[in-house]
């Protein structure tokens, strides 16, 4: 099958640009972004700042980049940074924690992904004769490896408050915030209101190519200026993306509730398929399956789907995780849910024989 045909729902990261995005990136207006002459970019880091209700905005190439720069604009070398065990910052960003701000990951295991102030506040540490202090509270919302749960805004708050008066700083990962948003109905000004720093991402389901943004106080955004740059993130004249970047800001949060229904409709399908089990309420546009009551491990499922033209990958050797996105529509995910029946129905005739 020709890779222009594939149904791919292994991430929200592969929706490409649409029309207006490749047109306005044509057509953007530039200059040079590290002199901070890139009017486009900085239209994007004002529009994001204002969005969210915070001082400033900095534009990354990266998701990734924008949680390491969180991480080193509020942390001193030798401390730990408080996150959920599943984390991205700890499991998928190559312990840039560690690397880039010298600092380690004091996880807490949360089943829904939910952190929660009753389980950070025992996990929080003074600088002591054993102890390295705790330098930042890391929340991420959606959580990704929890199947995309979306976090309470009075958990946020209270973290937030707890953080705040024992004078620690809280940074989201809201990598797909605006699905959270999108799920609770509320803007993201209010859900991320007492947070001191919040990325996101425009490459995911807001369906930009290339970008995240991060934005918190003027003073941080600033000093964070200097880390992109020394991590090669001065981008000159990057006002081609961030034109993409302001489409997807503007336009497309509208309409993540459609991802939410297709993996709503997916996951009560997937529940009626024997041998396919759902472990989490699928909240946004991520969808965790269990398919060891196939008889497959989770690689052999996945490529079994890919014989079939759909791609999913496998989280561990018995789930496997799906994304619903802007690139595949209803129709898309009835054929990828064909593909999974076929699949977990051949491993079934197979187990029987
Ligand atoms: C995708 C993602 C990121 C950033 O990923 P990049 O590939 O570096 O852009 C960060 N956090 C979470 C939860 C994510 O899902």
């Amino acid at each position: 099958m020709n890779p222009s045909e594939w149904i791919d729902l292994r991430s929200d990261t592969v929706t490409r640009p649409t029309a207006a995005m490749r047109r306005a990136m044509a057509e953007a207006e530039v200059g040079d972004d590290v002199y901070g002459e890139d009017p486009t970019v900085n239209r994007l880091e004002r529009r994001a700042a204002e969005i969210f209700g915070k001082e400033a905005g900095l534009f990354v190439p990266t998701g990734t980049m924008g949680n390491t720069i969180a991480v080193k604009v509020h942390t001193n070398h030798g401390q730990e940074v408080i996150c959920e065990a599943r984390s991205h910052v700890l499991s998928f960003e190559l312990a840039m924690m560690a690397w880039f701000s010298g600092c380690v990951a004091r996880a807490v295991r949360a089943e829904d992904g939910v952190l929660r102030w009753s389980r950070i506040r025992p996990e929080i540490r003074p600088l002591g004769p054993h102890w390295a202090p705790t330098g930042l509270i890391e929340i991420e919302n959606t959580h990704n490896m929890a199947g995309g749960t979306v976090m309470p805004v009075e958990a946020i708050e209270e973290i937030c408050d707890g953080a705040h008066g024992l004078g620690l700083k809280v940074h989201m990962d809201g990598a797909r915030v605006f699905n959270a948003a999108a799920h609770l109905g509320r803007p993201v000004s209010e859900i991320t209101a007492k947070v001191d720093t919040v990325m996101f991402c425009l490459s995911k389901g807001l369906g930009a190519p290339v970008g995240s943004t991060l934005v918190g106080t003027a003073a941080d955004m600033a000093r964070g200026r200097l880390y992109r740059k020394r991590l090669g993130g001065g981008m000159r004249q990057v006002g081609v993306l961030a034109a993409a970047g302001l489409i997807a800001l503007d336009e497309m949060p509208n309409r993540l509730g459609e991802d939410h229904e297709n993996a709503q409709f997916l996951a009560e399908a997937l529940a009626r398929i024997p041998g396919i089990r759902i472990p989490h309420e699928v909240q946004t546009n991520i969808v965790i399956f269990d398919v060891s009551g196939t008889g497959l491990a989770s690689s052999e499922f996945s490529a079994r789907l890919k014989e079939r033209g759909v791609l999913i990958n496998g989280i561990n050797p018995t789930q496997m995780r799906l994304l619903t996105h802007f690139d595949a529509n209803r129709t898309a995910c009835e054929r990828a849910l064909e593909a999974i029946g076929q699949v977990a129905a051949g491993a079934a005739v197979a187990k029987e024989a």
